[in-house]
């Protein structure tokens, strides 16, 4: 049976950055808290914690006072930064520059949109910490849409800018767009392009593993997929892989390799998110190598 890892599975350049960042000071003996699991896989963040490494949420951010706490790739609000400066604590800023970037252009547009009369509209998953980041910039002002039924939530008659969480589906993404220029279109507005503005802001380490998943995962009888059950960039690459070939496993950790999976396969085909750490598919192309 022939084990193949993707070569493009592991950690993505924001999430290594952030890693390694953490890592550094850890090796320097520095005492860290990380704001939030520093990625969403339960594996890196045990792994990280046995180095010192210790995850707080923002309830016990707001208590602590006098110490060093990293932001992780998916960024915070300008609230956080504000209750550090009052509680002396110092940030080790790890957010991933595209993130950052997609910040700023944000709450220009918004400070450009209280002049006019449009609107920002932000397609990604409620609650998660990136959305959670770039609503804060513009005082949570914006209008968080994350399905097709959401098109109901924007003013169609009015200007909108439209952003993406850097880690959403290309392919819902452009439905979610296709929508709104169609009930512009259905509304009289008869140049929707003027009245649409598309930022296109899914991360290309995302969205380029889209089409690369799909050739890799055709390639294989079977894929396993490795990922933490809290990504949602997890959760869209597995489907991609499954869609293409219905073969297809999800698992976390090693333990949820089962070997009735790989009875009669000649090529195994192992792939991860972008949260995913290269040390875990290796290890699980080892034990999947020895069945
Ligand atoms: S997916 Fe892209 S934007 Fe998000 S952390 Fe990774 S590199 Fe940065």
């Amino acid at each position: 049976m022939v084990v193949e890892i993707d070569k493009q599975s592991g950690f993505c350049f924001g999430v290594q950055n952030a890693v390694e960042i953490a890592e550094k000071a850890l090796l320097r003996g520095e005492k860290i808290f990380s704001l939030g699991p520093i990625v969403h896989n339960d594996k890196e963040v045990e792994r990280l914690s046995t180095l010192g490494l210790a995850s707080i949420d923002h309830d016990e951010f707001r208590k602590l006072k006098n110490c060093k706490v990293l932001i992780r790739a998916h960024g915070e609000p300008p609230e956080t930064y504000i209750t550090a400066e009052k509680n002396n604590i110092t940030i080790i800023e790890a957010t991933c520059p595209i993130v950052k970037r997609l910040q700023s252009k944000i709450k220009e547009t918004w400070l450009k949109t209280k002049e006019g009369n449009g609107q920002v509209v932000i397609f990604g998953k409620p609650g998660h910490a990136e959305v959670v980041g770039l609503l804060g910039q513009i005082n949570n002002e914006g209008i968080l849409v994350s399905g097709p039924d959401d098109f109901q939530k924007v003013d169609i008659t009015r200007p909108v800018y439209l952003f993406a969480q850097t880690t959403m589906s290309v392919k819902e993404y452009r439905n979610f767009t296709d929508i709104l220029r169609f009930k512009m279109e259905e509304n009289g507005i008869s140049d929707p392009d003027m009245n649409l503005i598309i930022n296109k802001t899914i991360c290309g380490q995302v969205s380029n593993r889209e089409p690369h998943l799909k050739a890799f995962a055709r390639k294989h009888d079977t894929i396993i997929f490795v990922s933490g059950r809290e990504s949602s960039n997890g959760k869209i690459l597995f489907s991609v892989c499954k869609n293409i070939n219905p073969d297809t496993h999800f698992v976390s950790s090693p333990e949820e390799i089962d070997k009735s999976w790989f009875k009669g396969k000649k090529s195994v085909g192992i792939c991860g998110a972008t949260s995913t750490p290269k040390w875990l598919i290796e290890n699980i192309r080892d034990i999947i190598s020895n069945i």
